[in-house]
């Protein structure tokens, strides 16, 4: 998904690559890419125009970060705003009564029946009791379909007289009691077009069960005729949000660029598949990062320019240009790391970094430090004097073994690799080193 888009974009990136700073003229024709790139993804007018004019104020303003790169700079910025248009944050379901009903609502073949079965199953997951609720009753199939996609993950349906959706919703109120069932996920009818006979069915389901959840089902390929609609339906029926299916094919991210910012309400999961465990809870910076391609390295930067005491990463940096970097720099930059997470996702964070064998466990650190702390001055500068005898020496003193000795040389070795190669310019990496 997005590939269209990431890759016009990574263009427009690359064309700021390797200038020395942001200025108004490049900031200008970057911007004007982004807001073609964006209105071919079929993003809304209204949402390109208001997140360029974002985009350009704060690349011109002062709301940058010293240690970024122009590109970086401008990334940022792209991220956060993509992050801005789609609602921030994660918005969860908001399930306050016994039993809570969540009424699904959207035009035909938008995969809302599959998506009540999806809903369903992420329920139970969540150790909730949901019961699904069939009252498509437009839809020949669509009884039938809910029906059979129930018993595929043991979750009970009903389907009362199988004709008037107002009586299969009274009924299942009851059964949902007789079965304690606790969340009701209302599968509710859909036409090809909005049409007011069936508004005015789903009207009298809302004033009938009082949903916590009133989600549209929307289908990510059908576009801005899609965004049209749920206005329409967010008129009549005061959505609470959104469910954007389908995001799996190739849409080109239109409809989840523009839904939110458009109408107000949330998106609240994504349909990444035809499978019912293919639903994913939206979070917007994560699509942002996969719309960029580089949504993790950009939180990294983040963390680091928050966490890391940057005269301590400086001072090291220095060290390294003048190749005098010990295993006592090591230690200390091990631990300057260890501030943003786990070692190993760090490094898996950052693109092109060899494989480094740091488990960064608080143990293994302390392991480490006991080695460093029991070499001599000498040894610590210069770990290559080190034969078999000193390493035993150093394991007994500190309480490990010659293999942690060793493990731990390796791992300064390729610690040092991977700082030469930044040194050389063949990898950049993000905060000052
Ligand atoms: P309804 O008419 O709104 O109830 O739509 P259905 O639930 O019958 O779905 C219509 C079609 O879309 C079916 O073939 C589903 O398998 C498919 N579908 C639903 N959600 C997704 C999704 O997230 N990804 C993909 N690839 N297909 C989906």
């Amino acid at each position: 998904m997005f590939e269209n888009l990431q890759e016009k974009l990574s263009k427009i990136f690359k064309t700021i690559t390797g200038q020395g700073r942001l200025t108004e003229k490049n900031i200008n024709e970057a911007v004007r890419q982004v807001k073609l790139s964006l209105l071919e993804a079929d993003v809304n007018y209204k949402v390109v125009k208001d997140f360029v004019e974002n985009v350009k104020q704060k690349a011109l303003g002062e709301e940058v970060l010293r240690s970024f790169t122009p590109d970086q700079q401008f990334i940022k910025i792209v991220r956060d705003e993509l992050i801005n248009i789609m609602g921030r944050a994660n918005a969860p379901l908001e399930l306050r009564h016994h039993p809570s009903v969540i009424m699904l609502v959207g035009l035909q073949g938008s995969g809302k029946t599959t998506t009540a079965g999806k809903l369903a199953l992420h329920l139970r997951k969540q150790g909730r009791s949901p019961m699904l609720v069939a009252a498509d009753t437009y839809r020949p199939a669509a009884i039938d379909q809910l029906e059979k996609l129930g018993k595929s993950i043991n979750i009970p349906v009903f389907c009362g007289d199988r004709k008037n959706a107002i009586q299969i919703v009274k009924g299942a109120l009851k059964a949902a009691q007789d079965l304690r069932c606790n969340v009701l996920v209302l599968d509710t009818a859909g036409r090809l077009h909005i049409d007011d006979e069936m508004m005015k069915e789903l009207e009298d389901i809302k004033a009938l069960t009082n949903p916590d959840e009133i989600l549209m089902v929307i289908d990510a390929m059908v576009g801005q005729d899609a965004v049209n609609s749920a206005l329409e339906f967010d008129r009549r029926l005061s959505l609470t949000g959104f469910i954007v299916t389908k995001l799996d094919g190739d849409a080109r991210g239109g409809v989840i660029l523009s839904i939110s910012y458009v109408t107000g309400k949330p998106v609240k999961f994504i349909g990444v598949g035809e499978k019912l465990d293919a639903l994913e809870p939206f979070y917007p910076d994560r699509i942002a990062g996969r719309i960029l391609g580089m949504g993790d390295v950009l939180s990294l930067i983040e963390k680091a320019e928050k966490e890391l005491d940057k005269e301590k990463m400086e001072a090291t940096a220095k060290k390294l240009l003048q190749a005098q970097f010990t295993l006592e720099d090591f230690r200390e930059q091990l631990r300057e790391l260890k501030k943003l997470g786990p070692l190993s996702s760090v490094f898996e964070m950052l693109p092109g970094a060899p494989k480094i064998d740091v488990n960064a466990s608080e143990k293994e650190l302390k392991k480490i430090e006991a080695i460093i702390n029991s070499m001599t001055a000498e040894e610590r500068k210069n770990p290559r004097i080190l034969n078999a005898s000193r390493k035993l020496r150093i394991a007994k003193g500190s309480g490990t073994t010659v293999q942690d000795v060793n493990k731990l040389l390796k791992s300064y070795e390729q610690m040092r690799e991977l700082m030469q190669r930044f040194k050389h310019g063949k990898l950049k990496l993000p905060f000052g080193l």
